[in-house]
Protein backbone atom coordinates (compact mmCIF):
# COMPACT_ATOMS: atom_id res chain seq x y z
CA UNK A 1 0.00 0.00 0.00
CA UNK A 2 1.31 3.64 -1.15
CA UNK A 3 2.80 5.38 2.26
CA UNK A 4 0.55 8.37 1.75
CA UNK A 5 -2.92 6.03 1.78
CA UNK A 6 -3.11 5.99 5.58
CA UNK A 7 -2.48 9.67 5.93
CA UNK A 8 -5.04 10.12 3.58
CA UNK A 9 -7.80 7.89 4.96
CA UNK A 10 -7.09 9.55 8.61
CA UNK A 11 -8.13 12.89 6.72
CA UNK A 12 -10.91 12.04 5.74
CA UNK A 13 -12.34 10.37 8.88
CA UNK A 14 -11.44 13.24 10.58
CA UNK A 15 -13.19 15.76 8.51
CA UNK A 16 -16.28 12.84 8.96
CA UNK A 17 -16.16 13.19 12.24
CA UNK A 18 -15.97 17.08 12.14
CA UNK A 19 -18.68 17.29 9.58
CA UNK A 20 -20.63 15.37 12.59
CA UNK A 21 -19.31 17.35 15.27
CA UNK A 22 -20.83 20.40 13.00
CA UNK A 23 -24.23 19.33 12.70
CA UNK A 24 -24.68 17.58 16.47
CA UNK A 25 -23.59 21.08 17.96
CA UNK A 26 -25.88 22.71 15.39
CA UNK A 27 -28.76 20.39 16.20
CA UNK A 28 -28.06 20.76 19.78
CA UNK A 29 -27.65 24.30 20.42
CA UNK A 30 -30.71 26.08 18.19
CA UNK A 31 -28.38 29.06 18.52
CA UNK A 32 -25.17 27.97 16.29
CA UNK A 33 -27.46 26.40 14.12
CA UNK A 34 -25.24 28.30 11.54
CA UNK A 35 -22.80 25.81 12.33
CA UNK A 36 -24.47 23.38 9.15
CA UNK A 37 -22.03 25.47 7.20
CA UNK A 38 -19.18 24.39 8.16
CA UNK A 39 -20.27 20.88 8.07
CA UNK A 40 -21.30 21.63 4.18
CA UNK A 41 -17.35 22.98 4.03
CA UNK A 42 -15.80 19.94 5.65
CA UNK A 43 -18.17 17.85 3.54
CA UNK A 44 -16.57 19.54 0.41
CA UNK A 45 -12.81 18.89 1.86
CA UNK A 46 -13.57 14.98 1.71
CA UNK A 47 -13.64 15.27 -2.14
CA UNK A 48 -10.07 15.94 -2.09
CA UNK A 49 -8.49 13.00 -0.34
CA UNK A 50 -11.39 10.63 -1.72
CA UNK A 51 -10.24 11.77 -5.11
CA UNK A 52 -6.86 10.73 -4.56
CA UNK A 53 -8.11 7.10 -3.44
CA UNK A 54 -10.11 6.97 -6.64
CA UNK A 55 -6.72 7.77 -8.76
CA UNK A 56 -4.80 5.21 -6.66
CA UNK A 57 -7.88 2.49 -6.70
CA UNK A 58 -8.06 3.35 -11.04
CA UNK A 59 -10.79 5.65 -11.58
CA UNK A 60 -10.44 8.43 -14.34
CA UNK A 61 -6.92 10.13 -13.66
CA UNK A 62 -8.69 13.39 -15.21
CA UNK A 63 -11.88 13.62 -13.48
CA UNK A 64 -10.19 12.52 -10.12
CA UNK A 65 -8.09 15.46 -10.50
CA UNK A 66 -10.62 17.95 -11.42
CA UNK A 67 -13.16 17.04 -8.70
CA UNK A 68 -10.52 16.74 -6.02
CA UNK A 69 -9.21 20.06 -6.87
CA UNK A 70 -12.36 21.67 -7.59
CA UNK A 71 -13.68 19.41 -3.88
CA UNK A 72 -11.01 21.52 -1.84
CA UNK A 73 -11.21 25.11 -3.22
CA UNK A 74 -14.85 24.88 -2.77
CA UNK A 75 -14.74 23.48 0.84
CA UNK A 76 -11.91 26.85 1.69
CA UNK A 77 -14.62 29.00 0.00
CA UNK A 78 -17.53 27.51 2.08
CA UNK A 79 -15.79 27.82 5.06
CA UNK A 80 -15.31 31.56 4.23
CA UNK A 81 -18.83 31.90 3.36
CA UNK A 82 -19.44 30.01 6.63
CA UNK A 83 -17.70 32.42 8.83
CA UNK A 84 -19.27 35.45 7.51
CA UNK A 85 -22.77 34.40 7.98
CA UNK A 86 -21.87 32.62 11.06
CA UNK A 87 -21.02 36.03 12.59
CA UNK A 88 -24.22 37.31 10.50
CA UNK A 89 -22.58 39.50 7.73
CA UNK A 90 -23.24 39.08 4.27
CA UNK A 91 -20.60 36.29 2.99
CA UNK A 92 -18.24 37.06 0.33
CA UNK A 93 -19.73 35.54 -2.59
CA UNK A 94 -18.23 37.69 -5.16
CA UNK A 95 -14.76 37.24 -3.97
CA UNK A 96 -15.85 33.35 -3.35
CA UNK A 97 -17.50 32.94 -7.02
CA UNK A 98 -14.17 34.51 -8.36
CA UNK A 99 -11.48 32.00 -6.77
CA UNK A 100 -13.89 29.50 -7.57
CA UNK A 101 -14.81 30.22 -11.08
CA UNK A 102 -10.87 31.21 -11.98
CA UNK A 103 -9.97 28.01 -9.97
CA UNK A 104 -11.78 25.93 -11.84
CA UNK A 105 -10.34 27.22 -15.55
CA UNK A 106 -7.17 27.03 -14.38
CA UNK A 107 -7.47 23.34 -13.15
CA UNK A 108 -9.07 22.35 -16.62
CA UNK A 109 -6.55 24.34 -18.94
CA UNK A 110 -3.67 22.74 -17.18
CA UNK A 111 -4.18 19.44 -16.47
CA UNK A 112 -1.78 17.81 -19.16
CA UNK A 113 0.57 20.54 -17.71
CA UNK A 114 4.29 18.94 -16.67
CA UNK A 115 3.44 18.78 -12.82
CA UNK A 116 6.88 19.09 -11.20
CA UNK A 117 7.89 22.80 -11.97
CA UNK A 118 7.64 25.09 -9.55
CA UNK A 119 5.43 27.91 -11.63
CA UNK A 120 3.14 25.18 -12.07
CA UNK A 121 2.92 24.31 -8.15
CA UNK A 122 3.10 27.80 -7.23
CA UNK A 123 0.00 28.56 -9.32
CA UNK A 124 -1.73 25.18 -8.17
CA UNK A 125 -1.29 25.76 -4.71
CA UNK A 126 -1.81 29.77 -4.81
CA UNK A 127 -5.87 28.84 -5.39
CA UNK A 128 -5.91 27.24 -1.59
CA UNK A 129 -3.94 30.21 -0.57
CA UNK A 130 -6.45 32.57 -1.61
CA UNK A 131 -8.98 30.35 -0.28
CA UNK A 132 -7.55 30.52 2.98
CA UNK A 133 -6.62 34.18 2.63
CA UNK A 134 -10.63 34.41 2.42
CA UNK A 135 -11.35 32.55 5.04
CA UNK A 136 -8.82 34.81 7.36
CA UNK A 137 -10.14 38.17 5.57
CA UNK A 138 -14.15 36.93 6.38
CA UNK A 139 -13.16 36.30 10.48
CA UNK A 140 -11.22 39.81 10.72
CA UNK A 141 -13.39 41.39 8.91
CA UNK A 142 -16.55 39.91 10.63
CA UNK A 143 -15.97 37.93 13.80
CA UNK A 144 -15.06 39.55 17.07
CA UNK A 145 -11.72 40.31 17.90
CA UNK A 146 -11.77 37.71 20.41
CA UNK A 147 -8.67 35.52 21.33
CA UNK A 148 -10.00 32.63 19.68
CA UNK A 149 -10.98 34.84 16.59
CA UNK A 150 -7.82 35.51 16.19
CA UNK A 151 -6.29 32.28 16.35
CA UNK A 152 -8.39 30.98 13.74
CA UNK A 153 -7.15 33.69 11.42
CA UNK A 154 -3.32 32.54 12.68
CA UNK A 155 -4.17 28.95 11.50
CA UNK A 156 -5.95 30.05 7.86
CA UNK A 157 -2.88 32.79 7.45
CA UNK A 158 -0.54 29.78 8.39
CA UNK A 159 -2.52 27.53 6.08
CA UNK A 160 -2.14 29.80 3.23
CA UNK A 161 1.03 30.34 3.57
CA UNK A 162 1.65 26.32 3.94
CA UNK A 163 0.10 25.93 0.64
CA UNK A 164 2.99 28.19 -0.54
CA UNK A 165 6.35 26.53 0.69
CA UNK A 166 4.10 23.18 -0.44
CA UNK A 167 4.72 24.31 -3.90
CA UNK A 168 8.60 24.00 -3.39
CA UNK A 169 8.55 21.02 -1.70
CA UNK A 170 6.41 19.29 -4.28
CA UNK A 171 9.37 20.97 -6.63
CA UNK A 172 12.07 19.55 -4.64
CA UNK A 173 10.94 16.36 -3.99
CA UNK A 174 8.96 15.38 -6.78
CA UNK A 175 4.94 14.49 -7.18
CA UNK A 176 5.46 11.04 -8.87
CA UNK A 177 6.26 10.43 -12.47
CA UNK A 178 2.31 9.63 -13.10
CA UNK A 179 -0.50 10.98 -10.79
CA UNK A 180 -1.16 7.48 -10.23
CA UNK A 181 2.32 7.31 -8.38
CA UNK A 182 1.50 10.42 -6.17
CA UNK A 183 0.30 8.27 -3.04
CA UNK A 184 3.64 6.45 -3.05
CA UNK A 185 5.84 9.81 -2.91
CA UNK A 186 7.22 11.02 0.36
CA UNK A 187 6.00 14.60 -0.81
CA UNK A 188 2.35 13.16 -0.68
CA UNK A 189 2.72 12.44 2.97
CA UNK A 190 4.40 15.68 3.74
CA UNK A 191 1.25 17.31 2.26
CA UNK A 192 -1.41 14.88 3.16
CA UNK A 193 -0.12 15.29 7.16
CA UNK A 194 0.21 19.19 7.17
CA UNK A 195 -3.37 19.85 5.76
CA UNK A 196 -4.63 17.33 8.01
CA UNK A 197 -3.27 19.33 10.94
CA UNK A 198 -4.43 22.81 9.62
CA UNK A 199 -7.88 21.16 9.18
CA UNK A 200 -7.95 20.14 12.53
CA UNK A 201 -6.67 22.78 14.31
CA UNK A 202 -9.24 25.31 12.45
CA UNK A 203 -12.01 22.47 12.87
CA UNK A 204 -11.65 22.58 16.81
CA UNK A 205 -11.07 26.42 17.11
CA UNK A 206 -14.65 26.63 15.15
CA UNK A 207 -16.03 24.71 17.83
CA UNK A 208 -14.63 26.30 20.31
CA UNK A 209 -16.04 29.42 19.22
CA UNK A 210 -19.09 27.80 18.65
CA UNK A 211 -19.42 26.65 22.47
CA UNK A 212 -17.84 30.14 23.58
CA UNK A 213 -20.89 31.38 22.31
CA UNK A 214 -23.35 29.00 23.76
CA UNK A 215 -21.38 29.79 27.51
CA UNK A 216 -21.75 33.39 26.93
CA UNK A 217 -25.20 33.41 26.31
CA UNK A 218 -26.26 30.78 28.81
CA UNK A 219 -24.32 33.24 31.18
CA UNK A 220 -25.91 36.14 30.04
CA UNK A 221 -29.09 34.39 30.14
CA UNK A 222 -28.50 33.29 33.69
CA UNK A 223 -27.55 36.99 34.99
CA UNK A 224 -30.90 39.05 33.56
CA UNK A 225 -34.67 39.07 34.39
CA UNK A 226 -36.70 37.89 31.44
CA UNK A 227 -39.37 40.15 32.81
CA UNK A 228 -37.74 43.61 32.46
CA UNK A 229 -34.22 42.54 30.70
CA UNK A 230 -32.56 44.17 33.89
CA UNK A 231 -29.81 42.01 35.89
CA UNK A 232 -31.28 39.96 38.17
CA UNK A 233 -30.46 38.96 41.96
CA UNK A 234 -27.62 36.65 40.68
CA UNK A 235 -25.84 39.54 38.81
CA UNK A 236 -26.35 41.89 41.67
CA UNK A 237 -24.90 39.11 44.37
CA UNK A 238 -22.02 38.71 41.68
CA UNK A 239 -21.51 42.77 41.70
CA UNK A 240 -21.16 42.81 45.40
CA UNK A 241 -19.03 39.48 45.83
CA UNK A 242 -16.66 41.86 43.11
CA UNK A 243 -16.99 44.66 45.44
CA UNK A 244 -15.83 43.03 48.33
CA UNK A 245 -13.34 41.22 46.69
CA UNK A 246 -11.84 44.42 44.92
CA UNK A 247 -10.64 45.53 48.46
CA UNK A 248 -14.45 47.47 48.61
CA UNK A 249 -14.28 51.00 46.61
CA UNK A 250 -15.17 54.13 48.42
CA UNK A 251 -17.86 55.62 48.64
CA UNK A 252 -20.52 52.97 47.86
CA UNK A 253 -24.83 53.20 48.25
CA UNK A 254 -27.36 50.77 47.97
CA UNK A 255 -30.75 51.75 47.34
CA UNK A 256 -33.37 49.52 47.58
CA UNK A 257 -36.50 50.72 45.27
CA UNK A 258 -40.13 48.50 46.03
CA UNK A 259 -43.21 49.60 44.24
CA UNK A 260 -45.94 50.72 46.29
CA UNK A 261 -48.99 48.65 46.63
CA UNK A 262 -48.68 46.25 43.69
CA UNK A 263 -50.71 43.86 44.59
CA UNK A 264 -53.58 46.08 44.23
CA UNK A 265 -52.40 46.91 40.60
CA UNK A 266 -52.27 43.04 39.66
CA UNK A 267 -55.77 42.85 41.70
CA UNK A 268 -57.50 45.69 39.76
CA UNK A 269 -55.69 45.53 36.23
CA UNK A 270 -54.74 41.98 35.93
CA UNK A 271 -51.23 40.48 36.28
CA UNK A 272 -50.25 41.47 32.61
CA UNK A 273 -51.29 45.37 33.30
CA UNK A 274 -48.47 44.45 35.80
CA UNK A 275 -45.87 42.82 34.51
CA UNK A 276 -46.20 46.07 31.85
CA UNK A 277 -45.52 48.59 34.91
CA UNK A 278 -42.44 46.38 35.93
CA UNK A 279 -41.01 46.97 32.62
CA UNK A 280 -42.01 50.69 32.66
CA UNK A 281 -40.26 51.07 35.97
CA UNK A 282 -37.14 49.20 34.96
CA UNK A 283 -37.03 51.38 32.08
CA UNK A 284 -36.81 54.28 34.18
CA UNK A 285 -34.86 52.96 36.54
CA UNK A 286 -32.01 52.63 33.57
CA UNK A 287 -32.84 55.72 31.72
CA UNK A 288 -32.26 57.67 34.89
CA UNK A 289 -29.49 56.40 36.58
CA UNK A 290 -25.77 57.46 36.85
CA UNK A 291 -23.73 56.06 34.07
CA UNK A 292 -21.44 54.77 36.79
CA UNK A 293 -24.34 52.97 38.23
CA UNK A 294 -26.13 49.65 38.15
CA UNK A 295 -29.52 48.78 38.43
CA UNK A 296 -30.97 45.50 38.93
CA UNK A 297 -34.35 43.72 39.17
CA UNK A 298 -33.93 41.55 42.74
CA UNK A 299 -37.52 40.35 43.68
CA UNK A 300 -41.29 40.39 42.48
CA UNK A 301 -41.54 44.68 42.56
CA UNK A 302 -38.33 44.84 44.24
CA UNK A 303 -35.56 46.69 42.31
CA UNK A 304 -32.06 47.76 43.70
CA UNK A 305 -29.46 50.41 42.54
CA UNK A 306 -25.42 50.15 43.35
CA UNK A 307 -24.48 53.61 43.10
CA UNK A 308 -20.54 54.60 43.54
CA UNK A 309 -21.36 57.51 45.73
CA UNK A 310 -21.70 59.02 48.80
CA UNK A 311 -25.05 59.72 50.86
CA UNK A 312 -26.05 62.37 49.57
CA UNK A 313 -25.18 62.13 46.27
CA UNK A 314 -27.02 58.92 46.29
CA UNK A 315 -29.98 60.62 47.85
CA UNK A 316 -30.35 63.24 45.02
CA UNK A 317 -30.60 60.98 42.21
CA UNK A 318 -32.37 58.47 43.97
CA UNK A 319 -34.59 61.50 44.64
CA UNK A 320 -34.82 61.92 40.96
CA UNK A 321 -35.40 58.78 39.93
CA UNK A 322 -38.46 58.41 42.51
CA UNK A 323 -40.43 61.91 40.87
CA UNK A 324 -39.40 60.08 37.24
CA UNK A 325 -41.20 57.11 38.02
CA UNK A 326 -44.05 58.92 39.69
CA UNK A 327 -44.31 61.07 36.34
CA UNK A 328 -44.83 57.16 34.45
CA UNK A 329 -48.55 56.89 33.29
CA UNK A 330 -49.91 53.50 32.39
CA UNK A 331 -52.98 53.33 31.15
CA UNK A 332 -55.60 54.86 33.21
CA UNK A 333 -54.35 53.08 36.20
CA UNK A 334 -53.35 54.60 39.07
CA UNK A 335 -50.01 56.91 39.62
CA UNK A 336 -47.39 54.64 40.04
CA UNK A 337 -45.12 55.18 43.49
CA UNK A 338 -42.24 53.65 44.96
CA UNK A 339 -40.70 53.50 48.66
CA UNK A 340 -36.75 53.85 48.69
CA UNK A 341 -34.51 52.65 51.13
CA UNK A 342 -31.07 54.23 51.22
CA UNK A 343 -27.49 52.95 52.89
CA UNK A 344 -24.33 53.76 52.18
CA UNK A 345 -21.34 51.60 52.85
CA UNK A 346 -19.23 52.32 56.09
CA UNK A 347 -15.76 51.43 56.36
CA UNK A 348 -15.19 47.73 58.15
CA UNK A 349 -18.66 46.78 56.60
CA UNK A 350 -20.01 43.74 54.96
CA UNK A 351 -22.63 43.72 51.73
CA UNK A 352 -24.74 41.70 53.84
CA UNK A 353 -24.95 44.40 56.74
CA UNK A 354 -25.62 47.63 54.22
CA UNK A 355 -28.32 45.47 52.50
CA UNK A 356 -29.79 44.90 55.81
CA UNK A 357 -29.83 48.45 56.84
CA UNK A 358 -31.18 49.53 53.29
CA UNK A 359 -33.91 47.28 54.42
CA UNK A 360 -34.48 48.97 57.15
CA UNK A 361 -34.89 52.32 55.85
CA UNK A 362 -37.34 51.21 53.11
CA UNK A 363 -39.26 49.32 55.92
CA UNK A 364 -39.09 52.75 57.49
CA UNK A 365 -40.08 54.38 54.35
CA UNK A 366 -43.32 52.13 54.03
CA UNK A 367 -44.13 52.56 57.14
CA UNK A 368 -44.23 56.24 56.93
CA UNK A 369 -46.71 56.91 54.20
CA UNK A 370 -44.72 55.08 50.87
CA UNK A 371 -43.84 57.40 47.88
CA UNK A 372 -40.62 58.64 49.73
CA UNK A 373 -36.78 57.81 50.06
CA UNK A 374 -35.32 57.07 53.14
CA UNK A 375 -31.79 57.24 54.65
CA UNK A 376 -30.12 54.66 57.06
CA UNK A 377 -27.38 55.52 59.11
CA UNK A 378 -25.44 52.43 60.97
CA UNK A 379 -25.35 53.87 64.24
CA UNK A 380 -29.40 54.27 63.67
CA UNK A 381 -30.18 51.91 65.80
CA UNK A 382 -28.80 53.14 69.04
CA UNK A 383 -29.14 56.89 67.87
CA UNK A 384 -31.14 59.22 69.22
CA UNK A 385 -33.84 61.14 66.93
CA UNK A 386 -31.53 64.44 67.31
CA UNK A 387 -28.34 62.90 66.59
CA UNK A 388 -29.06 61.77 63.36
CA UNK A 389 -28.91 64.98 61.25
CA UNK A 390 -28.27 62.63 57.56
CA UNK A 391 -32.52 61.12 57.88
CA UNK A 392 -33.47 64.83 57.67
CA UNK A 393 -32.84 63.83 53.82
CA UNK A 394 -36.22 62.11 53.88
CA UNK A 395 -38.23 63.33 51.48
CA UNK A 396 -42.57 63.85 52.03
CA UNK A 397 -45.15 64.37 49.91
P1 LIG B 1 -46.17 47.41 49.51
O1 LIG B 1 -46.51 48.81 49.14
O2 LIG B 1 -46.21 47.17 50.97
O3 LIG B 1 -44.88 46.98 48.91
O4 LIG B 1 -47.31 46.50 48.91
P2 LIG B 1 -47.23 45.55 47.68
O5 LIG B 1 -48.61 45.20 47.28
O6 LIG B 1 -46.38 46.20 46.62
O7 LIG B 1 -46.39 44.35 48.24
P3 LIG B 1 -46.74 42.82 48.36
O8 LIG B 1 -45.45 42.17 48.78
O9 LIG B 1 -47.93 42.58 49.24
O10 LIG B 1 -47.13 42.36 46.91
C1 LIG B 1 -46.20 42.25 45.88
C2 LIG B 1 -46.96 41.71 44.72
O11 LIG B 1 -46.11 41.68 43.56
C3 LIG B 1 -47.46 40.30 44.91
C4 LIG B 1 -47.14 39.59 43.64
O12 LIG B 1 -48.28 39.00 43.09
C5 LIG B 1 -46.68 40.68 42.72
N1 LIG B 1 -45.66 40.22 41.79
C6 LIG B 1 -44.46 39.67 42.08
N2 LIG B 1 -43.79 39.40 40.94
C7 LIG B 1 -44.59 39.79 39.91
C8 LIG B 1 -44.44 39.76 38.48
O13 LIG B 1 -43.44 39.34 37.92
N3 LIG B 1 -45.46 40.26 37.73
C9 LIG B 1 -46.60 40.75 38.32
N4 LIG B 1 -47.56 41.22 37.54
N5 LIG B 1 -46.76 40.78 39.67
C10 LIG B 1 -45.77 40.30 40.45
MG1 LIG C 1 -44.37 46.66 47.00
MG1 LIG D 1 -41.93 44.00 47.92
Amino acid sequence: MPQAILPILTNMLVAVMFIGAFLVTAHTYPMVRRARWFALAYAFGVLDPLANLGIWLGGNVRVMQTIGFAGFLTALVTMALALSYYHRRPPMWACGAAILVCGCIWRIATIDAPRDTIWYQLSFQSWFAMGSVLCAVALSQHAPRSLLNRCLVSVYIVTALHFLVKAAFATALGTGATERDFAGTIYAVISQTSSGLLMIAAGLLVVASFLHSVVRATQTEALSDPLTGLPNRRAFDQWLDVAQGDGMQFPLSVAIIDVDHFKRFNDRFGHAVGDEVLREVAACLERNRPSAGRAARVGGEEFVLLLPMDRRATFLVVESMRMAIAQLAYKDTDPITVSIGIATMERGESTSELLRRADRALYRAKAAGRDRCEIDTPDEESASPVARPALKLVARH
